[in-house]
């Protein structure tokens, strides 16, 4: 018995769509999880993400919900999902990557990382052992390993030490996982037939710009064994080239019966294009992060809702989108919105944002059933080029 299960039903090139099969329901891949850091989805109800949005899983981030409200409150509630009240599936990060952003604030070691609290500036300590911990209290069911990432313009030297140490707390984590599991401390547990009930655990390859590391870090995470595999340290600063170059090489070489997952990663473009080179599952703040500053993303690129030419503009954001946004809503009324500081441009921008993100994995999944992915994403990138228009 796994705690998950992962099917292909379909393939175009090396592009793939399949079922996810998790103790909190079923997600059809290629999927876009949005981002809820603190166990909210920013700017957006749980109804909304449920019932119109239809988002199946979604992000929580262990780094952020440690500090505040911190693990005993949550555990308290009984796990992270009676917390927030999602009945649905949640992943959750390992906090490497947060510590790891916080740049001059952390100090790390072969035992973990030292890091100052951004919430109440306290020393505070994050290890794999101490990860999988946070992560077993929170209940989520797909767990991340803890690990190190390397800044896109590391040297290969430093791209090497970092990603073996990578490749040692992926084992730490892995062992920890197991003895907390059998310990029956993870709070999401529940019996689903075919499936073990317990969270599942995914490694994290690394290895920056360097091909040669990456191969070498997915021989090292694939040899300790995981339910899924993620793809990390990409979209940190590097080329957008080299993103791409890193994941068509990496990508098809993962195991092809196990999900990939490509972390923090990106544009609705950036999505489509790792689609074809083997990805099954993306995360990114961009819809909700993007819509609170005024930016929509839509069928026919990005559009800038400060902008004056949309003043007296009484389209849609996007005039083939079927959110209720864009059926209800006019660019002019959502600009005059955000022009005068009222909090629902923020939560109009948003919804649309991730009903966009959410319906091109749609538009995605049913192209490559069809055979007709290519095309598909041919002409996807193509409108992107109309800035709005
Ligand atoms: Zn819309």
């Amino acid at each position: 018995m796994t705690p998950i299960k992962f099917e292909i039903s379909a393939q175009d090139g090396e592009a793939r769509t399949g079922v996810l099969s998790t103790r909190r329901g079923v997600i059809e891949t290629p999927v876009f999880m949005p981002v809820g850091t603190a166990g909210t989805v920013k700017g957006i109800r749980f109804e909304e993400l449920e019932e119109e949005l239809d988002a199946r899983i979604i992000l929580g981030n262990t780094y952020h919900l440690w500090l505040r409200p911190g693990i005993d409150v949550i555990k308290a509630a009984g796990g992270l999902h009676r917390f927030i009240s999602w009945e649905r599936a949640l992943l959750t990060d390992s906090g490497g990557f947060q510590v790891w952003s916080l740049g001059a604030l952390r100090k790390i070691s072969e035992e973990g990382t030292q890091f100052r609290s951004h919430v109440d500036g306290s020393m505070r300590f994050l290890s794999p052992e101490i990860s999988m911990e946070i992560q077993s209290a929170l209940g989520s069911d797909i767990v991340m390993v803890f690990d190190e990432c390397a800044p896109g313009a590391a040297s290969h030297e430093d791209t090497e030490r970092s990603m073996n140490l990578t490749a040692r707390w992926a084992q730490r984590s892995k062992i920890a996982f197991d003895r907390l599991q059998s310990e029956g401390a993870d709070t999401g547990r529940r019996d689903v037939e075919d499936l073990s009930g317990a969270q599942a655990l995914f490694g994290i390859i690394q290895g920056a710009g360097h091909l040669d590391l990456r191969r070498i870090s997915l021989e090292q995470t694939v040899n300790i064994g995981f339910d899924g595999y993620a793809i990390g340290g990409l979209s940190v600063g590097e080329e957008k080239s080299l993103m791409f170059e890193v994941i068509e090489d990496i990508a098809p070489r993962m195991p092809k019966d196990r999900p990939r997952y490509l972390m923090g990663v990106g544009t609705p473009e950036d999505l489509v294009q790792a689609v074809a080179r083997g990805v099954d599952m993306f995360d990114c703040v961009l819809p909700t992060r993007n819509g609170r500053t005024g930016q929509a993303f839509t069928s026919r690129g990005k559009l800038n809702i400060k902008n004056a030419k949309w003043i007296n503009d009484q389209r849609p954001l996007d005039e083939v989108c079927r959110c209720s946004v864009c059926r209800r809503h006019s660019r002019a009324y959502l600009r005059h919105l955000y022009i005068a500081g009222e909090m629902l441009a923020s939560i109009l921008l948003t919804h649309h944002n991730l009903a966009f993100f959410l319906d091109t994995m749609r538009g995605v999944r049913q192209s490559i059933r069809s055979g007709d992915f290519p095309k598909f994403r041919r002409e996807f990138i193509e409108r992107l080029g109309a800035n709005g228009e």
